[in-house]
């Protein structure tokens, strides 16, 4: 490309991206609005139906195509926008509406649900006569049932060429690690009989608890440092006179790798299997679908981070170790090209799941980071499908990144 050209394009590629900032600017009040009115009414996982129904009804206004209660999930939606000719890129945009029992909207998922409504309309109205797709996926439960996850099982990935959204956080990050993660829950059967009157003819599910607990304990000394094991008893006898019949225990176990996850949870049941053995119980359990670990697409962050930077924000380095949960981003991660930056919204050392982050979601401060997160995805779906050269660049970062794991 000569020089001339490559002025011309980015010259082109500045003003959409000014167009996509402006229309978030105009939209600006309805989303703080809606983002207020999701945080007052706060909905659990798969129980989401005022804010998807929300959500939806917003893109439908704003001339998209949308389906409710997509992937077999009645919360869960698909908005399509085609802004040219045929053919482009499918670019999605992920919103997540889910709160947090007890807590409400302490995750701040109303900014993520808005911050993507904002980033659809801005970025549908910037690329207009250019060959492409902007789809809004709407995401639900990803705190407790990890919707994506389904909505993948359920093909809503397959034509999508690259996805992102965006968290709230205590500063800005383009990229940051997170563990695989599966949940186990083991119950044990044994037979009840008086504590103190007839133990020798009781069965004690509750020492098979234990036994399960103690010797998941010494297993931590044999496991890679990036593992986590942690758990509760949800079930553990009724009364101190009663030899307790059934027990059940839930426990998470993480790891960088998906691969690793599953080489614990062996170990995990094998743990289990030894409480029951020692015991005379008989032991079931069941795992529920994995949290994968994420792979984050360093092209598609270096652009939203220039676009990020064009406001005059910065980004803070993403932390080396440590301090990293689990979420169905994950999953998507591995299906397509993605980035899930943070947003700087609380006062650095907020906790997430605290009612100083549920506060500060609904506060000035969440009202900004749903503004100026929505115009850097805006932009970075510009930067996606009105230059080629950068989606590729971002397809052949997962390509390579995708065969790398499966050599290893
Ligand atoms: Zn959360
Ligand atoms: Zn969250």
């Amino acid at each position: 490309m000569s020089e001339a050209t490559a002025d011309v394009r980015d010259a082109q590629l500045a003003e959409r991206k000014r167009v996509a900032a402006a229309t978030v600017d105009t939209h600006r009040d309805a989303l703080i609005a809606l983002s207020h009115r999701i945080h007052e009414n706060p909905e659990l996982g798969f129980e989401e139906h005022q804010a998807s129904a929300w959500a939806a009804e917003y893109l439908q206004n704003e001339g998209f195509a949308v389906e409710l209660g997509v992937g077999k999930l009645p919360t869960a939606f698909r908005a399509e926008l085609r802004t040219g000719p045929a053919g482009g890129p499918t670019i999605a945009i992920l919103a997540e509406y889910d709160a947090l029992a007890g807590l409400g909207h302490a995750c701040g998922h109303n900014v993520i649900c808005t911050s993507a409504l904002g980033a659809a309309v801005a970025a549908a109205r910037a690329l207009d006569g250019l060959p492409a797709r902007i789809v809004c996926i709407g995401t639900p439960a990803e705190e407790t049932g990890g919707g994506k996850i389904i909505l993948i099982e359920n093909g809503l990935f397959d034509d999508v060429d690259a996805a992102m959204m965006v968290h709230p956080g205590t500063e800005h990050l383009m990229v940051r690690g997170a563990l695989a993660c599966i949940t186990l829950t083991v119950r044990f059967h044994g037979k009840s009989a008086h504590a103190a009157g007839a133990p020798e003819r009781g069965v004690n599910a509750l020492d098979a608890l234990v036994t399960m607990y103690n010797s998941i304990g010494l297993l931590r000394q044999h496991v890679k440092d990036d593992v986590r094991i942690h758990g509760i008893f949800t079930k553990a006898g009724d009364a101190p006179n009663v030899v307790p019949h059934l027990t059940e225990a839930v426990y998470y176990v993480r790891a960088r790798s998906h691969t690793y996850v599953r080489e614990v949870l062996e170990k995990v049941v094998a743990c289990a299997d030894a409480g029951a053995r020692a015991t005379g119980c008989t032991m079931e359990y069941r795992t529920d679908r994995m949290y994968r670990e994420r792979r984050n697409n360093h092209a598609m962050a270096a652009l939203y981070q220039q676009n990020l930077e064009s406001f005059g924000e910065h980004a803070s380095q993403p932390p080396t170790h440590g301090g990293v949960g689990s979420s169905d981003i994950g999953n998507v991660s591995l299906v397509c090209p993605t980035i899930h930056p943070y947003v700087a919204m609380a006062p650095l050392g907020t906790a997430g799941h605290s009612p100083e982050f549920r506060e500060a979601a609904r506060g000035e401060a969440g009202d900004r980071a749903l503004v100026l997160a929505a115009k850097c995805m805006a932009m970075t779906v510009v930067d996606l499908a009105a230059d080629p050269s950068r989606l590729a660049a971002a397809k052949a970062e997962f390509a390579a990144a995708q065969q790398a794991e499966a050599a290893e």
